[in-house]
């Protein structure tokens, strides 16, 4: 067993950011300003979006791309159970109501036909989530969303690098979120981006983001500004600082070298536990695709084990390896549970998943050593725990 803790993630900050946030604090520029712009002109060069806006978070993205494509009252939105909770929550903070499809059992990510037999005269939108960072099947969503009329909205929070049938997420024809907490692809400490084709769009959520001010107003205390500003619409602020985008700035050069170090671990994670009865390892998507790896997150088949999964994590915490929980199902948390009404055996799948999944230690720093340390604890928790 291994001495020191092994945490499930731990972000990769490295002397550059270090030294660009400290560049920003001396600066005398601390919030939005030219490293926010820099940030945003490198990231749109790498996803291929022709327009993106910096925001400190994926939930502020997901509320605004909702409130742009026109959210309200009495509409219904599509989107899987397998996901964060901020996902959901802004659907319901725009006034709309989730509508849970299930998921495919081996990819996790949400079913097509599923999402089909949830359209009624109310829905409005579609969210499908990049689970872990493999890209859900969007030839057949963007075909449901123009056959019914539908937006969607990409929550792209896994999903920075992932490519679909040799495009890259952010650079599709709907709008997708992007999230850069500590614990994602590439982090901003907090911090995420809306990318969208769509020149309106892109200029509404960016007045959103920031009181409803003109989209330059950040320059009206710099020599080429000016101090007066006029207010559009009634925002909100969502606005990133720069100190955050010193970071992106960093973190975006390295993105391609820390998705291939997290495929490398994946990979040696899925041939460890490929003779492994009691694990279930994720699928990869039956189309052309790049796995950004956000998570790796196998199955504990319960029903063959003594022990449920909570105390299979708790089993590994013992042995000094740290996992996470992506996701409890959305509608197996008390104010789903009591606002959705989901009859049980709804959401087959989701529940399969929900009471079985983990996200075992993945990020680009862990050494092949600390790997086969996960592997070894996994296999002793499941030796002395098999029923
Ligand atoms: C992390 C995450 C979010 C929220 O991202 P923040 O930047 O923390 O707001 C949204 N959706 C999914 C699927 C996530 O994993």
């Amino acid at each position: 067993m291994r001495k020191e803790f092994l945490p499930f993630s731990i972000p990769t900050i490295e002397d550059d950011e270090i030294n660009e946030v400290v560049d920003s604090l001396r600066s005398g520029w601390i919030t939005t300003g030219p490293k926010v712009k820099r940030f945003e002109e490198a990231f749109k060069a790498y996803v291929g979006a022709p327009y993106a806006v910096p925001l400190s978070s994926a939930t502020a993205g997901l509320h605004l791309a909702m409130l742009a494509i026109g959210l309200g009252a009495g509409d219904e939105v599509i989107t899987t159970p397998m996901t964060f909770a901020a996902t959901v929550s802004m659907i319901v903070q725009t006034g709309a109501r989730p509508v849970l499809a299930d998921i495919d059992p081996d990819t996790l990510n949400i079913n097509t036909d599923a999402i089909r037999e949830k359209i009624t005269g109310k829905t409005k939108a579609l969210v499908p989530v990049h689970f872990a960072g493999q890209p859900c099947d969007m030839d057949v969503i963007f075909a449901l969303a123009k056959e019914f009329g539908l937006a969607v909205i990409e929550d792209a929070a896994h999903a920075i690098g992932t490519e679909y049938k040799g495009q890259r997420i952010g650079s599709l024809e709907s709008i997708s979120v992007f999230s850069f907490h500590p614990i994602k692809n590439i982090t901003t400490g907090e911090g995420g981006m809306v990318a969208t084709r769509n020149e309106s769009q892109a200029e509404e959520i960016s007045l959103m983001k920031f009181h409803g001010m003109s989209r330059e107003a950040w320059k009206r205390y710099e020599s080429s500004g000016t101090p007066n500003y006029d207010i559009m619409l009634p925002g909100f602020k969502y606005n990133m600082m720069d100190i955050q985008a010193a970071l992106g700035i960093h973190q975006l050069g390295k993105l391609d070298g820390f998705i291939a170090k997290r495929t490398e671990i994946a990979e040696f994670y899925n041939t460890a536990f490929a003779e492994v009865d009691e694990i279930k390892t994720p699928a990869h998507v039956p189309y052309d695709h790049r796995h950004a790896w956000h998570l790796y997150t196998p199955l504990i088949r319960i029903e063959k084990l003594a022990i449920d999964r909570d105390r299979f994590m708790e089993e590994l915490k013992k042995e000094n390896i740290g996992t996470g929980l992506h996701f409890k199902a959305v509608h197996h948390h008390p104010y789903y549970r009591k606002t959705l009404n989901i009859p049980p055996g709804e959401l087959p799948n989701a529940d399969y998943a929900s009471d079985r999944i983990l996200s075992l230690p993945l990020f680009p720093k862990m050494s092949m050593g600390d790997a086969m340390d996960v592997v070894e604890s996994v296999k002793n928790v499941i030796a002395r725990n098999r029923k």
